[in-house]
């Protein structure tokens, strides 16, 4: 029996055998041809099978994981169809005189080896795309498509790093768990397994995939990301034990739905779920939140190849808006730079990113980008109930500009005779000390405050948030973040504003009874941390010290 530890991205467990993933193009092999014409017709042929592939697995995203996650699948389409990648294959064949799969697999060698090597991340990310429409495209000449069946057995599909495509094409019902050598959190298989219910750990290393064989047993704890490889009999049984009671408490917390987020004392506070996507709103419905506490705007942007049209701006948050039918949807408006990378804004390199030209300060500093945001935002305010936050503020006068901006398009918007909602909200992230410090002259100016308790943390304790080397040095219950939070509940209140809290720290059920205390109106979690939230709210007496 052994042991290894990657990064649990969907909480669950699963007990079963191992099925290594295996691609086929690894077995391309170099072979001298003569009919060139012949290879370019095989390559054109392929293509068309894997369009019409990737089509239906489009549909099938479409169902099961939402537009946005879906949309990936599109631009696998647009990049078979890509004139620099076709014209790669089409001269390697002619000017080599070599196989159709050998001068699909050289390019996708190549250009994934040029995307690697780009600067932004979003560019950076392409290269696993086009590794996979080359697989898709290779798997299509050689077997017409057909892609690898588990067997019947529900399997643990183990794999250094699973496309996008691969993901959602795994067969849910044959499926047990997935486990990945590589990968970060933030990639997209990560926020398709946490969509797709799954239970899932990435970043086991290397060393995991390489003990592992096809048929071996496996436990995959998707809490605490652990892998017990070969697991003896009474290990087997504790976690069978473990998953028995995941699936007991998910059954019983089903029947909270529609109960009140009130404590025994009768205290209450909102409960709302935090996306990305339109495709979220599915599970923010099936979670019975409140509202939606932070739509993190950026993945309009970063799903995009180019800046999203003030159109299609509209349609994305209209349609949220609509879904809700009435309840509170916050949007936040873009938050890039720092982690977030997206090449077509070309932002300079810079040392500090975290503390560089990020969210507010890119809205402030290119404000066309802004405005079209805020003509979108407002015009489908007319369409719910909706609250726009911005990101990262530091001062009073980037409210102040902020609020300026707002007006200005308001009144720009009503002057065309375009209608808008009457009691839009305007918040602010609190997610720097700085705010937090002078959050008395902040609550004057707006309607409320969302603690963004990541980067709070990360700003307050000095600590990177994306090094994981600094694990040790992060406590998540510093008493500084906690005073900060405190105190700028304390002033929202004073000046008739009312605070969330939309940071990770809002489902941590051991700090409930805290922010209760400290009279928090609102938490926004992921959407199945809703109901577990719930539970610790109406199992909580504040009258007890
Ligand atoms: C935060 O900083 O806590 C937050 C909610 O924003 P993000 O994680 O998107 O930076
Ligand atoms: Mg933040």
């Amino acid at each position: 029996m052994s042991v290894y530890q990657g990064k649990g991205v969907y909480g669950a467990v699963a007990v079963g055998r191992a099925s290594i993933f295996s691609r086929q193009a690894a077995d391309v092999r170099r072979v001298n041809i003569e009919d060139t014409e012949k290879e370019l017709q095989r390559v054109e042929a392929a293509k068309a099978i894997a369009v019409g592939q990737l089509e239906a697995i489009h549909d099938k995203a479409l169902k099961e994981v939402g537009e946005t996650n879906a949309e990936i699948f599109e631009i696998h389409i647009m990049m078979l169809d890509d004139e620099d990648y076709n014209d790669s294959i089409k001269s390697i064949i002619e000017t080599q005189k070599v196989n159709a799969e050998y001068a699909v697999a050289v390019t996708s060698d190549n250009f994934a080896e040029m995307f690697a090597s780009m600067d932004d991340a979003y560019m950076q990310a392409r290269s696993a795309d086009v590794k996979d429409i080359s697989n898709r495209l290779i798997a299509c000449m050689t077997s017409g498509g057909e892609a690898d069946e588990l067997n019947d057995e529900k399997m643990i599909v183990c794999a250094d790093d699973l496309a996008p495509s691969e993901t959602v094409s795994l067969d849910k019902d044959k499926v047990l768990a997935f486990v990945t050598a590589f990968g970060s959190s933030n990639s997209h298989t990560a926020i398709l397994a946490r969509n797709m219910n799954i239970p899932a750990v990435i970043g086991a290393g290397k060393e995991f995939l390489q003990s592992i064989h096809n048929g071996d047993m496996l436990i995959v704890d998707g809490h605490t990301g652990e892998i017990i490889v070969s697991p003896d009999e009474d290990t087997i049984k504790k976690y069978t034990e473990k998953q028995a009671a995941d699936i007991k408490k998910k059954q019983l917390l089903q029947e909270l739905k529609g109960k009140e987020n009130i404590t025994l004392d009768g205290t209450k506070i909102n409960i709302f779920a935090n996306i990305g996507g339109v495709g979220g709103i599915g599970s923010v419905l099936a979670n019975d939140a409140g509202g939606i506490g932070l739509f993190r705007s950026e993945f309009l942007y970063l799903e995009s190849e180019d800046y999203p049209t003030e159109e299609q701006q509209f349609n994305a948050y209209r349609k949220i808006l609509e879904s809700m039918a009435g309840k509170k949807v916050i949007i936040r408006t873009l938050d890039i730079g720092a982690d977030k990378q997206i090449g077509y804004f070309d932002l300079d390199k810079e040392d500090n990113p975290a503390l560089g030209l990020r969210a507010i300060r890119i809205c402030l500093t290119r404000p066309e980008i802004f405005r079209t945001q805020l003509r979108a935002l407002f015009r489908a305010s007319a369409f719910g109930s909706l609250g726009i936050m911005f990101p990262m503020i530091t001062s009073v006068s980037e409210v102040e500009k902020c609020l300026a901006l707002c007006d200005e398009v308001k009144n720009e918007l009503v002057s065309d005779g375009i209608r808008i909602g009457e009691n839009t909200e305007i918040g602010i992230m609190i997610e720097t000390p700085a705010a937090a410090v002078i959050s008395d002259k902040l609550a004057p100016l707006v309607d409320f405050f969302s603690v963004g308790t990541n980067d709070l943390t990360q700003y307050t304790l000095a600590c990177d948030r994306q090094n994981a080397k600094l694990e040790s040095f992060v406590d998540t219950h510093h008493e500084a973040v906690l005073r900060l939070i405190e105190m700028s509940a304390k002033n929202a209140h004073a000046n008739n504003a009312w605070i969330g809290i939309c940071g990770e720290l809002a489902a941590d059920l051991t700090l409930t009874e805290t922010f209760l205390k400290m009279g928090i109106d609102e938490l926004s979690v992921s959407p199945p941390y809703v109901l577990p939230l719930r539970e610790k709210v109406r199992s909580t007496d504040l009258r007890k010290v």
